[in-house]
């Protein structure tokens, strides 16, 4: 029997279960590939790689066999007595995939310290060089970056601040990259949608904005919002014109999600700073990091500041050769050309599927990264009733069909499901992921009536 009932903030569970609060979730047992096995000896196909986290699949060998090497030399040292030669083969890694000029790497635990730390960091930047004005981060009403406060702070995400009150800062936020709903017009639809920015940096007033945060594909809050390319192009514009940092929050994106090694290369765009995690690691261990620009770190060298930020487990040893580990392997396996291949599968999937199922609206995303929509009429656009949790539900008749997705799309909304499957999926568990979703939709619309 389960002893650990999962009710800390996973209502969603007991609605769409049909069950009180305090409904279990299985037990699992083991996990291979993109398969997770429970207890009872059900199979689930990891179809959103847990929280968009898995990237390489489960229990692959070499990356156990490095953990355990590692483990066996040092698992911990605290990060100002000692570096580690997989720390540093690691930040010389990320940095040399990483986009041009981007020159240094800050180990931490999570996305949210990643973020964290980007805020900090664009703060004390501007402090630094005499405009200590420069304090606001700016970021899109459907958003998520985090949890800790000052990354809550910088989210577009109602639900998880509702509590705080005047305790998080509030920032001005840019529409989302969602056509599909909030269509913009004028001169701010100019730019693939960026220019935008420009208006609210004019009006809200530069000199308070110390960086823009952006998630290059919006993940958990908003199902896959994937503007086109260009949008960060603009953007990167309109911050140096405007004099204000970029920092891209590619904790979902980066590490390959969306076919590039990070989504701003589609781009061809340098952030100042890349907030990074999930997938970096796929899992294995915990781990985060903050990317900077070659330009960030001069202007902390030149005046001899530096950050005061730092956490107990940063740089640990054996999250850095796990991560090594990880890295490695999706090179030697040509992951991003699987990334390709199998991306254009499942979007071909998913609309085939959109065709047979008027509940499945804007199919939307990039490389391994997808989501879409329930509308009660694809023409009227319609969307179904708030309080019957549309998104909730489906996660739950896909759960029943063996199949993992993530409910994503922030209250009113409660809309999307988004699809993130390990990025080594091959052809035929692709079918089966596809198969799958489609045995979840047709008893999600039996329910739906
Ligand atoms: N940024 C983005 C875009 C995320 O999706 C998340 C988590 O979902 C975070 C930051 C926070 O990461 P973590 O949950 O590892 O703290």
């Amino acid at each position: 029997m389960p002893t650990t009932e999962y009710v800390f903030n996973h209502s969603e569970i007991d609605v769409l279960l049909k069950q009180p609060l305090g409904a279990t979730l299985p037990v699992v047992d083991r996990a291979e590939g993109v398969y997770i096995y429970d207890t009872d000896g059900r199979d689930y196909l990891d179809g959103s790689g847990g929280a968009m986290t898995v990237s390489i699949g489960h229990g692959v060998r070499p990356v156990l066999d490095a953990m355990h090497d590692q483990a066996e030399r040092v698992c911990f040292t605290y990060r100002s007595h000692f570096t580690s030669a997989a720390a540093e083969s690691l930040a010389a890694t990320l940095t040399e995939l990483a986009p041009a000029g981007v020159s240094h790497a800050f180990f931490v635990n999570s996305g949210s310290e990643a973020t964290e730390l980007a805020l900090r960091t664009a703060q004390q930047y501007w402090r630094d060089r005499g405009q200590p004005g420069k304090t606001h981060v700016l970021g899109r009403a459907i958003s998520y970056h985090g949890m800790t406060m000052g990354a809550l702070s910088m989210s577009g995400h109602a639900a998880r601040r509702a509590d705080y009150g005047n305790l998080l800062h509030t920032f001005a936020v840019a529409p989302p990259p969602y056509p599909y709903r909030f269509p913009l017009s004028g001169a701010d639809a100019e730019g693939h949608g960026a220019m935008v920015w420009d208006r609210i940096l004019r009006e809200y007033g530069a000199d308070k904005v110390a960086a823009i945060i952006v998630e290059p594909v919006v993940g958990a809050a908003g199902g896959a919002l994937t503007p086109p390319v260009g949008y960060l192009r603009t953007l990167r514009e309109i911050c140096d014109r405007h004099d204000v940092l970029l920092i891209a929050d590619e904790v979902i994106t980066g590490m390959g999600r969306t076919g590039k090694w990070f989504a701003c290369e589609h781009d061809g765009v340098s952030p100042d700073m890349i907030a990074t995690g999930k997938g970096m690691t796929s899992g294995y261990t915990p781990m985060g990091a903050v990317l900077f620009h070659e330009r960030i770190v001069a202007a902390f060298a030149a005046t001899g500041k530096t950050v005061p930020f730092g956490h107990t487990f940063s740089a640990n040893p054996l999250s850095a050769a796990t991560c090594l580990a990880v890295v490695n392997y999706m090179r030697d396996q040509n992951v991003l050309e699987n990334v390709a291949a199998r991306g254009k599968q499942l979007e071909a999937g998913l609309r085939r599927l959109a065709q047979r199922h008027s509940w499945m609206a804007d199919i939307r995303g990039r490389g391994l990264l997808w989501g879409f929509e329930f509308v009660t009429d694809p023409h009227s656009r319609g969307l179904p009733d708030a309080a019957l949790n549309a998104n909730a539900l489906f996660t739950a008749h896909c759960l029943r069909a063996g199949l993992i997705v993530y409910t994503a799309g922030i209250a009113p909304l409660n809309n999307a499901t988004l699809l993130a499957p390990p990025l080594v999926i091959t052809e035929r568990e692709m079918d089966d992921l596809l198969a799958r979703l489609e045995a979840g939709m047709i008893s999600f619309a039996s329910e739906m009536g």
